[in-house]
């Protein structure tokens, strides 16, 4: 059990993250840490390990220890710990909302949906024995069947960004132990507090040493996976070039792979858009999660007859929205992440203006309650007069930065968003029958949202992009984790009668000859 002090954070207590390897809460032998941060206040509240090869490859082998018996367990048994934790964070549901809130400032409210939509993920694994279920086909050959087993492969890796500490843990882990494999996993060292939280939890309930192992670090901590023979699989969720980078590393070594990579979303409006929607799921979109969420609107196409009017009322809204304190449920926005956050987004936003976009919002310097002038701040920015080939345009600022480029049509949207090289996900507003189906049918991304901000789906579809947003093959969410996490085992089975075994003959050459004859 982690003492009290470790996992409050109160206005005095430091917090001091930990290790959590086979079933006990464990430091790295190197004693290396990075400060904690409070993007908020800019105030440090704890440390967190910066975790050696060799505590990597212990927790791998914890995993792997564990394995045999996990795979072993009945299903049911696996399932009630599922159950358990479905129970236990919903329970706990303001505390883990809290963490998040606290080391990764996203907004409460905000923080309070993640979990829930990680509620909504745990009971939706509970579902695993139906999905789990095989195949089989009988009488390929006289006396033989064939059966496709669903089964599980040994020890998977996760390693998750700073943006959803929540919803990453969601998306691996409940369905690797679920499907009978055993885990071990980074978080962010910008957000750990979630998933210290949760391996209390998983503590509480009896989840048994070793099936869920977390190691706190940076790279090395995930490169030395890659020539660990225990290792099966490693996914993650982050930036594309970290993908491509664990892509390299376990193609290498033959490792199963899920990485989803970075976005940069597109946001079209034709003529007969509804505008008050327009614009209130834009402010969501946009600047919830201060702009830092993988389907966050970023470039927004709109059509001429309807710019000038989008654009001042876009530009008036926008200005009405207030930053502060994560946890102050009265502000609209929180900080970024840490001060590189809001020095890579305020270079952007020169990077904007020198290549001859119009600055009609500025969020540099943005006014902030006394209590938060050392945090990270950057209010809404708005650009116009964007072209397809400014930098703004083209790459991931992670911020509250909006793009607006005008479009004649539909068309010309589209091709905007096929000729850019992410592909995560991408909206229309529009009336129009016709062109919502040609926009579903033909955007060239993962996931399409007709009238909707964000379009991210429920637990039971697969969630993923295309292009440089998905290094591989594999989505997390629904059957496509199954997927992931599963091999298809065949088995070919020739039942033998044991009081009068028929000994089947051989084939011989003339049986041969007598086919290729007849
Ligand atoms: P990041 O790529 O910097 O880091 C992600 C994780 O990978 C961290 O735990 C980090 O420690 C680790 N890491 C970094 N470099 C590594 C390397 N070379 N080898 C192995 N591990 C490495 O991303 P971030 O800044 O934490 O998160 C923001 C990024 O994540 C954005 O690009 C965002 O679009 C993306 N993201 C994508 C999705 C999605 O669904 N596609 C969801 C959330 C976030």
């Amino acid at each position: 059990m982690l003492p009290q002090a470790d996992i409050e954070g109160g206005a005095k207590s430091r917090i001091k993250i930990q290790n959590y390897i086979e079933g006990h809460w464990v430091s790295d032998p190197k004693e290396e840490s990075v400060p904690l941060i409070n993007p908020s206040t800019g105030e440090e509240i704890g440390e967190v390990p910066s975790s050696s090869v060799e505590t990597s490859n212990l927790a791998v082998k914890a995993a792997a220890d564990a394995f045999a018996s996990w795979r072993a367990t009945p299903l049911p048994k696996r399932m009630s710990y599922l159950f358990k934790l479905y129970s236990a964070m919903q329970e706990n549901l303001e505390d883990l909302a809290q963490a998040i809130a606290l080391d990764q400032a996203k907004h409460i409210s905000e923080a309070r949906g993640e979990v829930n939509r990680v509620i909504e993920i745990v009971q939706m694994s509970c579902s695993i024995p139906a999905l789990l279920q095989g195949e089989t086909i009988q009488g390929i050959a006289t006396d033989i069947n064939g059966r496709v087993i669903k089964a599980p492969l040994g020890v998977f890796c996760g390693v998750a960004p700073f943006n959803f500490p929540a919803l990453v843990f969601g998306w691996f882990i409940p369905v690797a132990i679920g499907t009978g494999n055993t885990f071990v996993y980074k978080p962010s060292t910008e957000s750990p507090l979630f998933m210290q939280k949760i391996m209390q939890l998983l503590e509480d309930i009896g989840l048994p040493a070793g099936v869920v192992n977390v190691v706190h670090g940076d790279r090395e901590v995930v490169e030395a996976w890659y020539d660990n023979d225990d290792v099966v699989g490693v996914c993650l969720v982050g930036s594309t070039p970290t993908a491509k980078s664990i892509a390299e590393g376990c193609g290498r070594h033959a490792k199963k792979t899920m990485l989803l990579g970075g976005a940069k979303n597109f946001l079209v409006a034709l003529e007969d858009a509804p505008m008050d929607l327009l614009i209130e799921n834009i402010l969501m979109s946009g600047y919830g999660s201060a702009g830092q969420r993988c389907l966050a609107v970023s470039n927004i196409a709109v059509v001429p007859e309807i710019h000038d009017e989008f654009v001042e009322r876009l530009l008036a809204a926008s200005k009405n929205i207030t930053l502060g304190d994560a946890r102050d449920p009265n502000v609209f926005m929180g900080p970024v992440i840490s001060a590189n956050a809001k020095h890579r987004i305020e270079e952007y936003i020169g990077l904007g203006i020198e290549g001859g976009a119009t600055l009609e919002l500025d969020g540099r310097n943005p006014s902030l309650p006394e209590a938060n002038r050392e945090g990270y701040y950057v209010g809404p920015t708005i650009f116009t007069d964007v072209t397809p080939c400014m930098r703004i345009a083209q790459e991931e600022i992670f911020g509250p930065v909006l793009s607006i480029m005008k479009v004649r049509s539909l068309d010309g949207a589209l091709k905007l968003i096929k000729d850019h090289p992410l592909g995560n996900g991408a909206c229309i507003f529009s009336q129009n029958n016709y062109q919502i189906e040609k926009f579903i049918s033909l955007a060239d991304v993962g996931m399409v949202g007709v009238n909707v901000g964000i379009c991210a789906p429920h637990p039971y579809l697969p969630f993923g992009g295309i292009k440089g947003s998905l290094v591989g093959n594999n989505k997390v969410q629904g059957k496509d984790t199954i997927d992931f996490f599963t091999q298809n085992k065949v088995a070919t089975v020739r039942s033998v009668d044991p009081v009068d075994p028929v000994v089947p003959k051989a084939v011989t050459q003339d049986d041969v000859r007598s086919c290729v004859a007849s």
